[in-house]
C-alpha cells in the first residue's frame, strides 16, 4: 500500500465507521442469526490475489456487521457498557499507525512518560490518595484489562506474603487471597494461574441487604486461617460489583488488612469511572489503605478496549516481583534507574501505546465532558428506576448508586426470564441478567454514549408491555 493508497483507503475506513455509527439505531441491537452464520458466508481461503479496501469494506457490511452485538448502540443495556468514541478511535489509530512499542523507556521514551503523566492526571481526576502518584513511591500503568490488574496484584501481594521470596521459591507454603462471594470471577482465574489451586480462594459472606463483603466474616476467615498456617496474602474488595455494583467497605476491610499485613487490591473496574465525579466519590472513602487500585476507562470513560487503569502504592515491590533482566534488554537507560520499564509492571513484555486513546479522550471531552458523560448515565438509570419503583409488578433488587439497576416482576423466576428472552428477541434493546440472592433478576446498565432518555423510556415501554403480555407457562 502507497501512502496516498493508504489516505485514500483510510478514509473510506473513516468514512465506515462514521457511517456505522450514524446508523446504529436502525439495526438490532444483536445478531438475529443463527449459529455458524457468519463462518458460513466466509471464502474457504484468503484470496489469492490482492484486493481493494471496498471490497473489503463492502463484506464488512454484508458479513461482519449483521453478525455483531452491537455495544455502540443507543438500546444496548447489557454487561457493563464498553464504550468507544471518535476521539479513542483516533488516538489508536495514531498509535497503530505509530507502531511503538513500549516494552522499555528506551524502545519509546515519550510512551512510557505519556502513560506516566496520564495515570498521575487520572489519579487526580478520580481523587485517588496521594500514594499512588508517581511522584512518591507508586505510581499508575495501563494494563489491558482488570483481570490483568487482578493477577498482576496476586502476584505482588504473593511476593510480599513470602517475605520476599516467591520469585525465586514459588508458591512453597498454602496462600490464601479472599474476595466476596460477589467479586468477579477474574479473582479465582487470577489465583488459579498464580498456582494456588482450588483452595486458594476464599470467597467471603455478604451483608445480604447491601451485598457488601462482611468486615466481620473477613476477618474471622484471616483469623482461622492463620491459625491453620494458612497464609492470608490478598484481600480483593470491589468497588461496584459486577452483579449488582455493590461497594465493599474499605474504611473497615482496609483496617483488618493492615492488622494482619494482607495486601489490598481495590477493583472498581466499572464504578470507578463514576468518580470523576466529586459527588460520585463515596465508594472511594478508605481506599488510603490500598495496596493497588484500577478501573477500566473502557467501560465507562469513552475509551475503545482494551484500558485498564492500574495504580499500585509501591512501584518498587512491583518491579521487584515482575522484573527478568535478559541481556537482550539490557540498556544505558535501564542501569541508570532513572526510567520507568512499563514490561516489569505488566505480564507480557510487549506492549502498545494505549495512552494515545486516553490523551485524545481526555484532551477531547475535558475533565467536564467526562463528568457530563457519566452524569447522564447515573440521571437515565435513576429515571428508569423510578419507573419500575412506580409499578407495582416490578421490584428493585438492590440500590443503584450508579447506572446500573437491577429489577424482576414480583414473584418467581420463570416470567422474568421469558420476559428478558421476549424483549432481547424484539432486537431494539439489549438486557442481560444475573442472581440475587438466588433470584432470576434483569440488569440494565445505562452507559453507551449515544443512550438519550428516549431509548431509556423505550426500553421501559418495551419492558412494560412485554411483561404484561407474557403468556402463562405451559401446563407441566
Ligand atoms: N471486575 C469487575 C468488578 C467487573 O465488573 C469486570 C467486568 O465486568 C471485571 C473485573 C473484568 O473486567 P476486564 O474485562 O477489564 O477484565
Amino acid at each position: 500500500m502507497t501512502p496516498e493508497e493508504f489516505r485514500r483507503a483510510g478514509y473510506a475506513v473513516v468514512d465506515w465507521i462514521t457511517d456505522y455509527w450514524a446508523t446504529l439505531p436502525q439495526r438490532p441491537v444483536t445478531s438475529q442469526d443463527p449459529p455458524g452464520t457468519v463462518a458460513a458466508a466466509l471464502p474457504a481461503g484468503p484470496p489469492v490475489r490482492g484486493e481493494p479496501v471496498e471490497a473489503v469494506l463492502a463484506d464488512l457490511d454484508k458479513l461482519v456487521a449483521p453478525g455483531l452485538t452491537h455495544w455502540q448502540h443507543p438500546g444496548f443495556f447489557g454487561y457493563f457498557p464498553a464504550n468507544t468514541s471518535g476521539p479513542s478511535v483516533l488516538g489508536d489509530l495514531v498509535s497503530a499507525g505509530l507502531g511503538v512499542q513500549g516494552m522499555l523507556w528506551a524502545t519509546g521514551p515519550a510512551c512510557t512518560e505519556l502513560e506516566t503523566v496520564l495515570l498521575d492526571w487520572l489519579a487526580d481526576l478520580l481523587g485517588l490518595p496521594a500514594r499512588f502518584r508517581s511522584a512518591g513511591r507508586g505510581g499508575g500503568v495501563i494494563q489491558d484489562s482488570a483481570s490483568s490488574a487482578t493477577l498482576v496484584a496476586t502476584l505482588v501481594a504473593l511476593h510480599r506474603a513470602a517475605g520476599g521470596r516467591w520469585r525465586q521459591a514459588g508458591v512453597d507454603r498454602r496462600y490464601r487471597v479472599y474476595a466476596s462471594t460477589e467479586a468477579h470471577s477474574s479473582v479465582e482465574k487470577a489465583a488459579r494461574i498464580a498456582g494456588l489451586g482450588a483452595e486458594g480462594v476464599r470467597l467471603i459472606e455478604v451483608d445480604p441487604a447491601t451485598r457488601a463483603m462482611s468486615p466481620a466474616a473477613l476477618r474471622a476467615a484471616i483469623e482461622a486461617d492463620r491459625a491453620a498456617g494458612v497464609v492470608p496474602a490478598l484481600v480483593v474488595a470491589t468497588v461496584g460489583t459486577t452483579s449488582t455494583t455493590a461497594v465493599d467497605p474499605l474504611p473497615e476491610i482496609g483496617p483488618i488488612c493492615a492488622e494482619h499485613g494482607v495486601f489490598l487490591h481495590v477493583d472498581a473496574a466499572y464504578a470507578g469511572a463514576a468518580a470523576v465525579c466529586p459527588e460520585l466519590r463515596f465508594g472511594h472513602a478508605g481506599l488510603e489503605y490500598a495496596d493497588s487500585y484500577c478501573f477500566d476507562p473502557h467501560k465507562w470513560l469513552l475509551t475503545g478496549f482494551d484500558c485498564d487503569a492500574f495504580w499500585v502504592a509501591d512501584a518498587g515491590e512491583l518491579v521487584e516481583a515482575l522484573t527478568v533482566l535478559p541481556e537482550y534488554l539490557r540498556n544505558a537507560a535501564t542501569e541508570s534507574g532513572a526510567v520507568i520499564d512499563y514490561r516489569d509492571w505488566q505480564v507480557p513484555l510487549g506492549r502498545r501505546f494505549r495512552a494515545l486513546k486516553l490523551w485524545f479522550v481526555l484532551r477531547w471531552y475535558g475533565v467536564e465532558g467526562l463528568r457530563e458523560h457519566i452524569r447522564g448515565g447515573v440521571a437515565l438509570a435513576a429515571g428508569f428506576a423510578d419507573r419500575v419503583r412506580a409499578d407495582e409488578r416490578f421490584e428493585l433488587v438492590a440500590d443503584h448508586p450508579y447506572a446500573l439497576v437491577c429489577f424482576r416482576l414480583r414473584g418467581p423466576d420463570g416470567p422474568n426470564e421469558r420476559l428478558l428472552a421476549a424483549v432481547n428477541a424484539t432486537g431494539r434493546i439489549y438486557l442481560t441478567h444475573t442472581r440475587v440472592a438466588g433470584r432470576h433478576t434483569l440488569r440494565l446498565a445505562v452507559g453507551a454514549p449515544q443512550t438519550t432518555r428516549a431509548q431509556v423510556d423505550e426500553a421501559w415501554q418495551l419492558i412494560s408491555h412485554t411483561a404484561a403480555s407474557l403468556s402463562p407457562p405451559p401446563p407441566r
